[in-house]
């Protein structure tokens, strides 16, 4: 069909990975703008193009659960066993932006848009072998642009545990038996925390032949002898990477690793952490979709004086605030769980309440958590809001509408708020820990440099210490404030630097092995 084809009135950037080019098939649970829950989402959608912009032909495969408009049907049809029982998938396939998005499409996918990861862990195990079983072979069976990618200079990169069976299966279908034979998998961490654990039983479900059974089983003395996708995964895949430098240290650690920590040490010599960019086009200030209608603007360094006051009397207006330019707005956009920090959070709103200061937070998650922004607003309705929901548009306006975003992570495999944060001019303050730690440098007023403030434990008092801090900057080194905001918006964070690093990964890894 037509929308294969490359339109012919975009010019093609010549290819930057000159002899390299290679044949690059993400797979992921999550894609954004079609499916998201969290970061991994945004880097499905954003780290394809990039690749594709340096002259790889790369394809992006996704479950398809929901109806999207560009992707048609490609006629082809294909079964699956999955735990015994047959399963028929169907491809969607649509052509944006110089990449192929491959949709497959069953009923155990459909209408699952707004809880991707529900249903009991059995329900989920075997989507995911579906969907792995289906991914791994797509290939050869879903032409794009007339053609099909073939198993030459092909690389996959599946991500988090969802899709770890796929490096397990290209070996135990394909490479243990000489087929698919220059093909390479690179398996990606964005949260360890969570792993596919099971019963040991779960393995009957994965259909793969007895000799595997020992990849995957793990004792450790949470979960006792158990069941274990990524570990499986960590070890069949060519190499592992992860999203931060600082996760990739903090993952060989008894306390980071939950468990994994000595299959990482064992395998350091495929492994490499590798910062997240932003999607330059998604998350900018000057062309955000978002702050197109009502009283919100576009804004860029140039106009930042002007544009980023303007979209904040829009947030204050919109939620009910104070119109107020002086006072700092404080944001927090995220997952409501114990990784988040959102407790600490908490235990600071006192504090933060007695100060002349508005809060804004967005998120959901744990219905406790939940209950926490509910009451919060319901006790300082003249200062703080409690958005409890998943609003894309409403993550947008925050970043651009808040002078200050906290991120009081416990753990944070990369962290894409503090990114986007300041690209908007919005000044991070953080929990010194993985990503976090990597991108935002701590402000050193002697000298000037910096990014915004970070604090190095989890505790609410660190969080009140580092606030306070960046208040006071705010409030009488208007300058200071200034240089921060310049600082993280002329910073170049976009995916090209990273999708270099990724296709070293897989040129290396075609090579070398
Ligand atoms: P994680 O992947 O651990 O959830 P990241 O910071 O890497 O954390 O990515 C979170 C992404 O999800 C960001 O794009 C953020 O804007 C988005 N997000 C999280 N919660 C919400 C929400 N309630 N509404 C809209 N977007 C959200």
């Amino acid at each position: 069909s037509d929308t294969n084809e490359p339109s012919k009135d975009v010019e093609q950037p010549p290819p930057l990975a000159g002899a390299n080019v290679m044949n690059v098939i993400l797979v992921a649970a999550e894609c954004a703008p079609f499916s998201k829950t969290g970061g991994l989402g945004d880097v499905a959608g954003a780290l394809p193009k990039a690749l594709a912009r340096r002259g790889h032909r790369v394809m992006v495969v996704v479950p398809r659960y929901a109806e999207y408009e560009e992707a048609k049907d490609v006629g082809v049809r294909k079964r699956y066993k999955v735990a015994g029982q047959d399963m028929e998938v169907m491809y969607y396939h649509a052509y944006i932006d110089g990449v192929d998005f491959v949709f497959i499409d069953s009923p155990v996918f459909r209408h699952l848009s707004s809880n991707i990861y529900g249903g009991n862990r059995l329900d989920i195990l075997k989507r995911m072998v579906l969907f792995c079983k289906a991914a791994v072979e797509v290939p050869w069976y879903v032409p794009c642009g007339g053609v099909c990618y073939g198993d030459g200079n092909l690389a996959f990169i599946a991500n988090d545990w969802h899709t770890a069976l796929l490096p397990v299966y290209l070996k135990a279908y394909y490479r243990d038996h000489g087929l698919m034979k220059y093909t390479r998998s690179v398996l990606v961490i964005h949260n360890i925390a969570h792993q596919g654990r099971g019963p040991v039983d779960d393995f009957s479900h994965v259909d793969l032949p007895g000799h595997y059974l020992d990849s995957f089983k793990l004792y450790d003395p949470v979960g006792g002898e158990h069941f274990n996708i990524f570990a499986a995964g960590l070890k069949a895949a060519d190499r592992v990477l992860t999203v931060s430098h600082g996760y990739s240290w903090e993952v060989k650690t008894l306390e980071g690793g939950w468990g994994l920590h000595h299959i990482i040490n064992e395998n350091d010599w495929k492994f490499r952490g590798i910062v997240n960019g932003i999607d330059t086009k998604e998350w900018n200030p000057k062309f955000d979709t978002h702050l197109h209608s009502d009283d919100y603007t576009n804004y860029s360094l140039e106009t930042l004086n002007v544009g980023k006051p303007q979209c904040k009397a829009a947030l204050q207006k919109e939620l009910g605030l104070p119109v107020r330019p002086d006072v700092p707005l404080i944001g927090f956009i995220g997952r409501l769980d114990h990784q988040k920090g959102v407790d600490l959070i908490a235990e600071a709103v006192p504090w933060m309440m007695s100060q002349d200061v508005q809060l804004v937070m967005l998120g959901t998650g744990r219905p406790d958590l939940e209950e926490v922004l509910r009451q919060m607003e319901h006790q300082y309705r003249d200062k703080a809001r409690g958005w409890v929901g998943f609003s894309v548009k409403t993550a947008h306006r925050i970043t651009a509408g808040a002078d200050i975003l906290l991120m009081p992570s416990r753990f944070e495999p990369c962290g894409l708020n503090q990114l986007y944060a300041m690209n908007y001019g919005t000044i991070p303050v953080v929990h010194a820990v993985g990503g976090l730690r990597d991108t935002v440098q701590q402000f050193d007023p002697y000298s000037e440099t910096g990014l915004g403030w970070t604090f190095d434990s989890a505790e609410a008092g660190k969080l009140i210490h580092a606030l306070g801090n960046c208040l006071l900057t705010y409030r009488e080194y208007k300058e200071s404030w200034e240089g921060l905001q310049r600082r993280g918006m002329t910073q170049d964070l976009s995916w090209d630097n990273a999708a270099e690093k990724y296709e070293e990964v897989l040129v290396a890894a075609k090579y070398q092995w």
